[in-house]
């Protein structure tokens, strides 16, 4: 299972094959609250109400966080085709309403996923240690439909094998033609074309 909501780390000397990574006040809880909040009561069209995931928010946080996390603002958007995001800025979440049209059944886990970004915006050892013991996953599916066009085209300068990629790369050399799998210089990526 993957997630995509990552910044890849910038560590990328020689290109690799398409990382689709691209894959975040204390809120009173209500009694019974999570009695209200089942799947089944939305099935998978269409998505829950905004409300209901403040409610599934709740259900999780006490599940899994002691109810610790803080409130954040949760709201779809209909641009993002991530499975969801957390900006620590605006502490708020947003879900990605492509994403779950194609995969309804992964928005616990999306929401879950997002919500162990309050406590850690990285992927790092935190973040994958609360993953394991609550069960969500680390990375979103990747869909056809959820792949946003290549913005930048480069190529190698040696076997002239085409890179597609959404971001600009500064220094990244070909995959296949760097020498010891580090940023070779001499297979430095050429920017053939942007597109607007
Ligand atoms: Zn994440
Ligand atoms: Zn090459």
């Amino acid at each position: 299972m993957q997630h995509k909501i990552t910044k890849s780390p910038k560590k990328s000397p020689v290109t690799k094959s398409i990382n689709f990574d691209l894959f975040k006040c204390g809120r009173n809880v209500l009694p019974d609250l999570s009695d209200s909040v089942d799947e089944k009561q939305w099935g998978h069209d269409p998505l829950p109400s905004e409300a209901q995931l403040y409610l599934l928010f709740d259900k999780l946080n006490n599940t899994f966080f002691n109810g610790s996390l803080p409130w954040v603002k949760i709201i779809y958007s209909t641009r993002m085709l991530n499975a969801g995001s957390f900006s620590p800025g605006t502490k708020g979440i947003k879900i990605g309403v492509k994403y779950h049209k194609i995969f309804p059944s992964d928005l616990e886990d999306t929401l879950k996923h997002e919500m162990i970004h309050i406590i850690d915006r990285s992927h790092g050892k935190l973040f994958k240690s609360i993953a394991k013991r609550i069960g969500a996953s680390l990375r979103a599916k990747s869909h056809p439909d959820l792949i946003k066009p290549a913005k930048y085209i480069y190529a190698c300068p040696i076997c002239g094998i085409i890179y597609n990629r959404r971001k600009r790369m500064r220094k990244a050399s070909c995959g296949t033609c760097s020498k010891g799998g580090k940023y070779d210089p001499d297979c430095k990526l050429m920017l053939l074309k942007k597109r607007d």
